[in-house]
């Protein structure tokens, strides 16, 4: 961390910038200039509270030159993460992992259903929320825990992987017993207590970049995962807010190869909720997918016109099964391979 100095700072409030950073533990560097003075902070731990120094007299300004998070950073660790997914699925390696289903688990017929058609079309997982997150408290608000054991059921049945949302830290340990990830969604990115409680499970997290969250931020917040002590962590891109309202969301696909630079964690990408625009998921997908994305999460219902949650941007079946074709000969184009349906369960 580098504190410049205003010019014409006074000789006493530099020393008092130096007794502060002493005082927190770390050591100072003076650096005089010619028209100011800049006191390094060497050994920042990360602990450090800018603010501390920010206000202090004859202080310009506080220069961060180290990155904020750590143990998400590819400096902590070169090589990426692979999470590995009961069945031998990787997220985070060559493979590029596919994530199906409707936006919420309705009943069991419906979710049976979307288990059944997105694994054979190629998905690795079921996604469907039990409990959705919705701007509008009288919109469908998602079964419950009942839809926890449609979808372990589903998992059983039909023998795909699950992923599903703790909306809370008590639901967390509800969906940990069915889950093969536990999906933290993206209005809930900086919800702490959550971040804590899914860091403490044992199950892989998928963390969703929150919807004005910058990628520093929704770093940090998976640096709460880390901390800890749970390394199984995906990240999602979802898109994000922006002025033009032509698009749900404006989907950052920078964002893939922005995060793979910084941190060594696997990037998903969701073109569903990033664009929210049925005939604008599929281009996105195939983009996201030509941009490195580890995987895709993509909402597919039997009859999305009928959906409770989201239709509007859900795809047919078949319209995901020509997107999975897709997907394969992009993957295979940029050397690396779509992840086969394991047999888990079933
Ligand atoms: C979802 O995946 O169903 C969802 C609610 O997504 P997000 O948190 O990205 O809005
Ligand atoms: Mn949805």
């Amino acid at each position: 961390m580098l504190i410049v100095m205003r010019h014409g700072a006074t000789e006493q409030e530099i020393t008092r910038v130096v007794g502060v950073i002493r005082d927190l533990g770390y050591e100072a560097r003076l650096m005089p200039g010619a028209q100011r003075t800049a006191v390094g902070l060497v050994g920042n731990d990360g602990r450090v509270d800018a603010s501390r120094l920010e206000g202090l007299p004859g202080v310009q300004e506080v220069i961060q030159v180290t990155k904020p998070y750590k143990q998400v950073s590819r400096e902590w660790q070169p090589e990426p993460t692979v999470v590995r997914l009961p069945g031998g699925a990787t997220v985070g390696g060559s493979e590029v992992v596919v994530m199906a289903g409707p936006c919420s688990v309705e009943s069991e017929r419906q979710i049976l259903e979307s288990a059944r058609q997105v694994k054979e079309a190629g998905a690795v997982i079921l996604r469907g929320g039990a409990w959705k997150p919705r701007t509008s408290p009288y919109s469908f608000q998602g079964l419950g825990k009942p839809a926890l054991k449609l979808l372990a059921k589903a998992r059983d049945e039909v023998g795909i992987l699950v992923c599903t949302e703790a909306m809370d830290p008590e639901g967390v340990g509800w969906v940990a017993e069915v889950a093969d990830i536990i999906q933290i969604g993206a209005r809930n990115m900086q919800n702490f207590s959550l971040l804590k409680a899914a860091g403490r499970s044992k199950k892989p997290v998928l963390l969703k970049r929150g919807m004005s969250a910058t990628i520093e931020e929704l770093l940090l917040s998976a640096e709460y995962l880390l901390a800890e002590g749970n390394h199984d962590v995906i990240l999602c891109e979802r898109g994000v807010r922006s002025f033009d309202t032509a698009t749900r969301n404006l989907f950052d696909i920078s964002a893939i190869p922005v995060v793979h630079k910084l941190s060594h964690l696997p990037i998903i990408a969701d073109p569903s909720h990033g664009t929210g625009l049925r005939d604008k998921v599929i281009p996105m997908a195939r983009a996201a997918v030509a941009a490195g994305a580890d995987g895709i999460m993509v909402e597919v219902h039997p009859n999305p016109d009928a959906a409770l949650s989201d239709g509007a941007q859900t795809l047919f079946p078949d319209q995901f099964a020509q997107l999975m074709r897709e997907v394969r000969a992009i993957a295979e184009v940029i050397g690396r391979r779509v992840a086969e349906p394991a047999s888990v369960g079933a």
